[in-house]
């Protein structure tokens, strides 16, 4: 080792002289040019001096460079999944965003888009109810109550005469209680939505889903004491058959939907215009005697432009009910 380190030393003296040398010969005709030739040379060692050192200090040697590249790895890769984890964790807010619920994909549970007939059933897996029971169809506003857009909704409902169910958020009940006071008093139907829209709420502990689905009546009952609370709907429709039996000790039946059309999915169907035509397009085309219809009162406008035309589309043809 001692003599290979000698050896890279002396490499580039060699060859700075070899470099220099020519210059030696034209500069020995006056004192002026050979002070400035030696500045040069001198300069010229420096630079090549400077890069044999840096392609010195680049060249690995066997035992430092591999766990330096391997040390540089590991924080990269750390970096680079640090902001995924971020993402996927679902931290426990009380407004959660769109994105995580497309994530869970306020998907229709099976027997979505079914076309009743004779026979057709009222419940779905796990006795979720996914129709009206009757040739009616009913519409129900998720995720709110929210300062902006639920106003909208009622101010609609109530031009066309319709009554709707509210599944709303404990937490944001609590927020805006004077929100819940107004949908009691037109007389629209509430259900019990969650807490903070945990959408793994089936999965959590019994402590916690009765801690969770009690604290969200507690703030509808807070707004409005004793105002019947008939419904629950697990957070993306996940439900569980603890989260039923946990619903209907509460007094709460299951409901679910079979009209989606997904509202909430900015990212595949976009905003503005385009989600206002396919939220129309879906309704128009899904929508069957019985239709439980999902959409959402909270951060999404498109809903509520789609609306203004979609109720007396809807009243053309169907008899709206309340659940
Ligand atoms: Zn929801």
């Amino acid at each position: 080792m001692p003599q290979r380190r000698t050896t890279a030393l002396a490499a580039p003296q060699r060859r700075v002289t070899a470099l220099a040398a020519p210059q030696r010969r034209v500069t020995a005709l006056a004192a002026p040019q050979r002070r400035v030739t030696a500045l040069a040379a001198l300069c010229a060692a420096l630079l090549v001096a400077a890069a044999w050192g840096f392609h010195v200090g680049n060249t690995p040697t066997p035992a430092v460079p591999v766990a330096h590249r391997v040390a540089t790895t590991t924080r990269a890769q750390a970096t680079t999944k640090q902001p995924t984890t971020r993402i996927k964790a679902v931290p426990p807010t009380t407004t959660p965003p769109p994105t995580t619920a497309a994530a869970a994909g306020d998907a229709p549970q099976a027997g979505a888009h079914a076309l009743p007939g004779p026979g057709s059933r009222k419940t779905g897996p796990l006795s979720t109810q996914i129709l009206t029971g009757s040739s009616s169809v009913a519409l129900t506003f998720d995720d709110g109550p929210d300062p902006t857009y639920t106003p909208q909704i009622l101010d609609l409902l109530k031009d066309h005469g319709v009554k709707a169910t509210f599944c709303v958020i404990g937490s944001r009940a609590r927020d805006y209680p004077d929100l819940i006071r107004r949908i009691v008093a037109e007389g629209h139907t509430l259900c019990n939505h969650s807490w903070q829209h945990l959408l793994n709420l089936g999965k959590r502990p019994l402590s916690y889903q009765t801690w969770d689905l009690e604290q969200t009546n507690n703030a509808i009952h807070a707004a409005v004491p004793d105002v019947p609370i008939r419904y629950f709907r697990a957070p993306g429709g996940n439900f569980t058959r603890g989260l039923i039996d946990l619903a209907g000790r509460l007094g709460m039946s299951p409901l679910s939907w079979d009209v989606d059309p997904r509202d909430w999915d900015t990212a595949g169907y976009g905003r503005g215009t385009p989600m206002v035509n396919h939220i129309t397009s879906v309704v128009e085309h899904t929508v069957r005697p019985g239709s439980i219809i999902l959409s959402h009162d909270r951060a999404h406008p498109d809903t509520v432009v789609a609306y203004r035309s979609l109720l007396s589309w809807l009243q053309a043809r169907y008899t709206l009910t309340q659940l």
